[in-house]
């Protein structure tokens, strides 16, 4: 199993996953906002090896299944080089695929809500097209990701590749960088030093959040999923798709105000902070909630920790590693 980006927040906690499962785990990485500590506790397992490379560079490796996560996911970090964000998303898709094409590999594209943009339909359902702007900051994520998805689209109707694209609502849990920017990183880092919690806009903008353990298993049986006339057996001449590629959106339904979510942080961990209000940053979209029944349905799969289960292990990792 190779997963790229394996060293960052969600990729580490695949690759834990994937070895208790018992495969043979490729963790392949740059380091750009990941770290070898996300995975360090890994590193003594036989069946687990690290890769540092960069995936806009062409890679050759013998595996059978591949998670492309590799992108900075945070809008600080996937903005200070955006060039940068666009080669990765794009030349890393490619670089991906030509190698699933090459060894008949099965290949999941970590795709994203944003690829809705500034969504006018509510909940998002898969068939929306989104509302994106091209040009503007958060472009070469939103666009970036677009294009992996037309690509992973364009080499299964060309090349009969085996794809699979979930679309990740935003995620959390521990091993999150505190420093990353996203709010419930931040929000938790600021309570925990009784600092000012920084409100982006008045508030009152929407989002969902997905724990990482619930994400992690909407992933494994994305990747797991066959339809029940196809065997494992791989066929050399009649290339073998497994029946879903997607899109799938993977998230938690459940939908908080920004306003709430500083409230829940400040009271589970007893802080004495107060809210601040800043400039609401440009393209911030005002809501986003996915609509999750094709998962439901065709997965069995729905998250099942709730936000303040999955907020207090959250501030319980960020207190640990805070001290
Ligand atoms: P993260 O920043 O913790 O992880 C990204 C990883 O990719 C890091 O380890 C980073 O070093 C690595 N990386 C970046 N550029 C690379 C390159 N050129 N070559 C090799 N490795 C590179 O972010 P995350 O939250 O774990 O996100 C993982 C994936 O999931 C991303 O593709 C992101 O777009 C997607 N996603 C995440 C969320 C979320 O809420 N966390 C939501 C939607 C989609
Ligand atoms: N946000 C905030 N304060 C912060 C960081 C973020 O109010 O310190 C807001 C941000 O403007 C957005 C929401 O929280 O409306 C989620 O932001 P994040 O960067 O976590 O994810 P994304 O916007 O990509 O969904």
């Amino acid at each position: 199993m190779l997963v790229t980006g394996g060293a960052g927040f969600i990729g580490s906690h695949l690759c834990e996953r994937l070895l208790q499962d018992g495969h043979e785990v490729l963790c392949l990485d740059n380091y750009f906002t990941g770290m070898k500590r996300n995975v360090a506790h890994l590193l003594s397992n036989p069946r687990f090896e690290l890769v540092t490379h960069d995936v806009t560079q062409p890679i050759l490796l013998e595996v059978d299944w591949i998670f492309n996560l590799a992108c900075p996911a945070s809008p600080i970090h996937y903005q200070y080089n955006p060039v940068k964000t666009t080669k990765v998303n794009v030349l890393g898709a490619l670089n991906m695929l030509g190698l699933a094409k090459r060894v008949r590999a099965r290949v999941m594209q970590a795709s994203t809500s944003e690829v809705y943009g500034d969504p006018e339909v509510h909940p998002q359902k898969e068939e929306y097209w989104g509302s994106v702007n091209p040009i503007g900051i958060r472009s070469c994520y939103d666009e970036g990701k677009r294009v992996a998805e037309t690509l992973f689209f364009d080499y299964l109707r060309q090349n009969n590749v085996d794809v699979k694209v979930v679309r990740i609502f935003n995620t959390y849990g521990p091993r999150m960088r505190p420093d990353d920017g996203r709010v419930v990183s931040n929000f938790i880092t600021q309570a925990l030093n009784n600092k000012p919690i920084t409100i982006y806009g008045d508030g009152t903008q929407t989002r969902s959040f997905c724990y990482i353990d619930d994400l992690i298993e909407g992933m494994i049986r994305m990747m797991d999923y066959e339809t029940g006339e196809q065997t494992r057996e791989r066929n050399y001449t009649k290339p073998y798709l497994s029946g879903l590629p997607g899109p799938l959106n993977l998230g938690n339904p459940h939908e908080v105000s920004m306003r709430t979510m500083a409230d829940m942080i400040v009271s589970i961990s007893k802080s004495t902070s107060k809210v601040v209000f800043e400039d609401l940053p440009e393209d911030d979209p005002k809501r986003r909630c996915p609509d999750i029944s094709k998962a439901e349905n065709l997965l069995k799969w729905k998250p099942k920790v709730t936000l303040d289960e999955g907020l207090r292990k959250t501030i319980d990792y960020f207190s640990a590693v805070n001290r």
